[in-house]
């Protein structure tokens, strides 16, 4: 495929293949883009940016709901790009393809509702009888910085809040996975998008985030992946606003009054899909002491029976990593964790890009495998003497992003609520859980930040504040 500046399709000076993590077969390949490529995709996006400005909140919400039944119609096509590229099972590519078009609905919904609100200056001292509002108008050009692991989704809830609220958008998708992003394009352009108004630049992250994050033209940086590329992307960014979606180790409490096979039944499904590559992966099971006996026989046949192999067969539960590198500095963590003392209660093994889910059981919370972000198909679950020792676990980690607890105990569920240092709080519910559309980001060194369009709309708009002296 060609990546898209300029209000053109272009092949660039020299490209990359991009591969199905399974097997390693060639899927396509895209242009290696350059920082002079960046340079003339702004140019452009500054022509877009005024182009965008100008068209009314109804003209935008049609632009999105027309993309939105595009995606509709394509969604097989997209969902199986999804997997292929990523790695996720069928099942999963088809259900990021539908929320994914899901989320450029409700983005097309928030754009006839960009509102400003009514200051009432007349209560301020000496203010008698003037009147203020303020106004949102767009920042001009974001730039769409996206990871690996939902590469239709994620990019979705950059590029549709952009759209609605009057942006142009410049996306750079992770080089694993750009396939689904360049599709995506090309859908809002047959939407009636105005093409100088967006951008999709490939190509790796070192060389052109160097370029997007410095320049001045981009007035707004929406980027979704590591802390590490986070925090570089906050300290070059200069005046600029800044969303960052960082990562995770999520934790999850089993309280002793818990519903075992509720929560058993959760973590199967929160621990290991998508191949454990969710930003709010169950990853940290803190469980009571007198339910862990109990909760590990309950969690174990559940993880036992995921199938594990080609993502593209109906029958797989768990397909690859997106690399193999990944699979083994999984490997590596769990091997690391058994040698300091941990069990190895299933799983452990690894061929090629695919690892076995795997549970490990008294693991200290000291352990690499708990106390950073795993990224890959395995819980670690750490047994805890009280329900105070479980809150201040659950805190004990430099992230924030999701948290879960199981309890039937209203006061437990309002205290881990209020005590629980995350983003996204989930009672009787594993850590992994998101509906689009409602605020969702992280504290700590989880970002910085809300998505959901309404809320990304927020933060990719200004705001002016317009004062009335009668
Ligand atoms: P990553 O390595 O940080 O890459 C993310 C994006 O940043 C890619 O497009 C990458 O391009 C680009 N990039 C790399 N270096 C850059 C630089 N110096 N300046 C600007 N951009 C640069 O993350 P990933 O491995 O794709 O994704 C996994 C991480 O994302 C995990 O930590 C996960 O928790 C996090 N995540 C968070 C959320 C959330 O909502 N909080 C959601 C999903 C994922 P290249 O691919 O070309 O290197």
């Amino acid at each position: 495929m060609q990546m898209f500046l300029e209000g053109r399709w272009q092949s660039g000076s020299s490209a990359f293949q991009v591969h199905n993590p399974h097997n390693g077969e060639v899927l396509d390949s895209v242009p290696l883009g350059t920082a002079a490529d960046i340079e003339s995709a702004l140019t452009g996006l500054a022509r877009g940016a005024k182009i965008m400005r100008q068209l009314s909140g109804y003209e935008r919400a049609q632009i999105l709901r027309k993309a939105a039944a595009l995606m509709a119609e394509r969604e097989v096509e997209l969902g199986r790009t999804v997997s292929l590229e990523e790695g996720k099972i069928l099942a999963e590519g088809a259900l990021e393809a539908s929320r994914a078009r899901e989320v450029i609905e409700v983005s097309a919904e928030e754009a006839r509702r960009v509102v400003g609100e009514m200051v009432p200056l007349d209560s301020a001292p000496g203010a008698k009888g003037k009147f203020g509002f303020t106004l949102r108008v767009p920042c001009g050009i974001v730039a769409a910085i996206t990871p690996f692991n939902f590469p239709l989704n994620l990019v979705c809830h950059k590029v549709g809040p952009a759209i609605a609220a009057g942006n142009a958008v410049l996306i750079k998708p992770a080089s694993d996975t750009p396939l689904s992003a360049l599709k995506l394009v090309q859908i809002l352009l047959d939407a009636g998008l105005p093409p100088e108004a967006i951008a999709c630049v490939t190509g790796s992250g070192k060389t052109l985030g160097e370029a997007i994050c410095r320049d001045h033209r981009v007035r707004k940086i929406s980027f979704t992946g590591s802390y590490e590329i986070g925090d570089w992307i906050a300290r070059s960014a200069g005046v600029k606003r800044v969303t960052l979606e960082l990562g995770s180790n999520s934790p999850v409490i089993i309280l002793d009054d818990a519903d075992l096979e509720l929560a058993a039944r959760a973590v199967a499904a929160a621990g290991y899909a998508n191949a454990g590559q969710t930003c709010i992966s169950a990853q940290r099971i803190l469980t009571l002491r007198p339910v862990t006996g109990d909760f590990l026989d309950a969690l174990k046949p559940r993880v036992v029976a995921l199938k594990t192999g080609d993502q593209m067969d109906p029958d797989t539960k768990v397909g690859p990593l997106v690399r193999e590198a990944d699979a083994c500095r999984v490997e590596s963590w769990v091997n690391e964790a058994v040698g300091q003392g941990a069990t190895l209660v299933t799983g452990g093994q690894r061929r090629g890009a695919v690892y076995q889910p795997t549970i490990l059981a008294q693991v200290r919370p000291e352990m690499r495998v708990s106390r950073e972000e795993l990224f890959g198909p395995a819980v670690v679950v750490t047994e805890c003497g009280s329900v105070d020792e479980a809150i201040a676990l659950a805190n004990d980690t430099r992230y924030g992003l999701a948290a879960g607890v199981f309890t039937r105990d209203i006061s437990r569920a309002m205290r881990f609520a209020n005590e629980v240092d995350s983003g996204n709080l989930h009672i009787n519910w594993s850590s992994q859980w998101r509906a689009d559309l409602m605020p969702y980001g992280g504290l700590k060194d989880s970002g910085i930040g809300k998505e959901g369009p309404r809320y990304a709309i927020r933060e990719m708009t200004e705001e002016k504040m317009v004062v009335w002296h009668s």
